[in-house]
């Protein structure tokens, strides 16, 4: 598995027992930061979305930004759009 990604299973799922996931596991992404000396995590309902985030904030490390990464809102998945 990708490197800070981290699937987060229900207490009831089957993967618990062996078997296949059967309940909607979330993902968790995180970052360390060394400079603030603290994981940043988020938990996101898919992969592709923590994986971006953790690209994001990686890129934010690297840049310094990550304070303002980790306060940041991240966008909600789209919803269907009814306005247009
Ligand atoms: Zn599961």
């Amino acid at each position: 598995m990708a490197n800070g990604l981290r699937r987060r299973h229900s207490v009831g799922c089957a993967s618990r027992k062996g078997r296949r996931c059967d309940c909607r596991a979330g993902w968790e992404a995180f970052v360390f930061s060394a400079r603030d000396g603290r994981k940043i995590r988020r938990t996101f309902p898919t992969m592709a979305a923590a994986k971006a985030w953790r690209a994001d904030a990686v890129g934010g490390l690297v840049e310094g930004r990550c304070e303002l990464l980790a306060r940041r809102p991240f966008a909600r998945p789209p919803r269907p759009s009814w306005r247009e």
